[in-house]
């Protein structure tokens, strides 16, 4: 008989240090599809629900699309919001029938109001439908902070390998033939997660250049075929989260009896503990990168400079001014900013009309410390709605709606507004409001490091700024943490003796 496989994804990396809570309405913006609507939104995209749909047809099955949530991170996910999509998909089994396998796209990075890990009380609810027997397969971000109970609740979990996430669709195909496996009878898997007492490290997955990232994965290989594992995944953890277990993590899938697993996972952890302090980026201040991007940018050849400290995709505001500032003051020529989350001064735009000159308060409104709003006359050269869909390596194919629009010139420079906040990863952040991003000279973005997935093959230089505040921001210590273990590296001293003992 033709074996029935739910599908669904409810996603999100929540950043507690966010005054924003993430809403239904959140989720609307970004991604709130049901049932059919499903197939419309992702076929033939790369992403993990297509990666899942065209495995489902490789091996003959039939998919049951339940719902797909996500939404750009963001303080903890609401009530409503998480009942909303837990109660979609328990209502679709209560519907459609227990089906035979569960595939999950999740983050792994959920804290919602009511639940500090988002993941497993999701899977909790979802056991609670189908019992133990029905297999779940799920995948994660590789910056997931993964908890004891989610592995406990599942039966397959991998982690995406690349960061910038350009393998979400391989990664969902590994995790199917899994749980293909799994329904063939021919493995039964059980899921180990460890972590250190280490809040960031791996240099945050990046795997853009060689580094501790690559090394991991590549012994994680080894290890594999050493133990006959069936998964090894390594996640450097989403640091700007106040829960518990925040921080790294290794997952291995081996069959129940396979002693290997908990070495391979020893060795690992070992390994994030050893590597934690090697960085592959050195940020700088606005200033110097705007220095350097002066020197450096050119015609067909952009120099990049992103806004690490207030990266929408880590839960920044995407409204900090610091970095417009120096651009300002060093009065660019050719230069571009996108996007600044900033709906006031999108409606004073649309207001005033193309081509009005007018003067407006820039940025700076959900968070001033964070840079106040800068008083900018210039002119509105473009009025869009701001629905596009991304080109670049990273969620190919998938549409993305940044709200309305306004392309504001301020001096030499163009400054995207949106509506919407969202991460700049993808040139047609430029180009759908008719930037074209081989006709500046530098480039400015929102962004830490999955800009460079489309941005480096055209960059001259990139510049990654962090001046220390921010709720993206690399400095920990500047964060008030409160319910994370203790003690934790780097925020508290801990000896090799103590992270590497069971
Ligand atoms: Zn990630």
């Amino acid at each position: 008989m033709t074996k029935r496989v739910l599908i669904a994804g409810f996603k999100h990396e929540t950043n507690t240090f966010s005054k924003l809570p993430t809403d239904i309405d959140a989720y609307r913006k970004r991604a709130l599809h049901f049932g059919g609507d499903i197939r419309a939104a992702y076929t033939g995209t790369n992403t993990e629900i297509a990666g899942f749909l065209d495995t489902c047809e490789k091996y003959g099955w039939e998919p049951v699309l339940s719902v797909v949530a996500d939404a750009t991170p963001s303080g903890r996910v609401t009530r409503e919001a998480f009942e909303t999509v837990s109660g979609h998909i328990l209502e679709t089994i209560d519907k459609e029938g227990v089906p035979d396998a569960i595939l999950l796209q999740l983050h792994g990075a959920m804290v919602t109001q009511d639940h500090d890990d988002g993941e497993s009380a999701l899977l909790s609810l979802i056991r609670g439908k189908t019992g133990r027997d029905v297999p779940i397969g799920v995948t994660h971000d590789l910056h997931a902070n993964v908890t004891d109970l989610t592995a406990e609740l599942c039966d397959v979990l991998v982690s995406y390998r690349t960061y910038p996430h350009i393998d979400m669709h391989e990664t969902a195909a590994r995790c199917t033939e899994l749980v293909a496996r799994m329904l063939g009878g021919e493995i039964d898997p059980v899921v180990t997660v460890l972590r250190g007492p280490q809040l960031d490290g791996v240099d945050h997955g990046r795997t853009t250049a060689p580094g501790p990232m690559r090394d991991i994965l590549a012994l994680a290989d080894q290890l594999t075929r050493e133990h006959d594992l069936l998964s090894a995944s390594v996640n450097a953890g989403f640091p700007w989260a106040d829960v518990d277990y925040a921080g790294p993590s290794v997952i291995v899938v081996a069959g129940r009896d396979n002693r290997g697993a908990g070495i391979a996972a020893d060795a690992l952890r070992a390994e994030l503990w050893r590597t934690r302090e090697v960085m592959t980026i050195a940020p700088v201040s606005a200033r110097q990168a705007v220095a350097e991007a002066r020197e450096t940018g050119r015609l067909g050849a952009p120099f990049i400079i992103a806004d690490f400290a207030d990266n929408p995709g880590g839960g920044g505001y995407g409204d900090a001014t610091g970095l417009l500032r120096a651009m300002i003051a060093a009065e660019l020529e050719d230069a571009a900013l996108s996007a600044l989350y900033d709906p006031e001064s999108v409606a004073a735009c649309a207001a005033a009309g193309e081509g009005a000159d007018i003067e407006l308060q820039l940025g700076g409104k959900l968070e001033p410390s964070l840079g106040a709003p800068i008083a900018a006359r210039g002119q509105v050269i473009g009025l869009h709605d701001g629905a596009f869909k991304l080109e670049g390596p990273m969620s190919t194919g998938l549409a993305l709606d940044l709200g309305p629009v306004a392309v504001f010139r301020t001096g030499g420079i163009d400054v995207v507004l949106a509506s919407n906040r969202a991460q700049n990863y993808d040139r047609q952040f430029f180009a759908a409001f008719g930037i074209d991003p081989l006709k500046k000279r530098i480039l400015a973005l929102k962004s830490a490091q999955h800009f460079r997935a489309d941005y480096a093959p055209i960059a001259s230089g990139i510049a990654v700024v962090d001046e220390g505040g921010g709720i993206t921001s690399h400095n920990f210590a500047a964060l008030d943490y409160k319910h994370l273990r203790r003690p934790i590296w780097p925020l508290d001293d801990v000896s090799d003796a103590e992270a590497l003992q069971g």
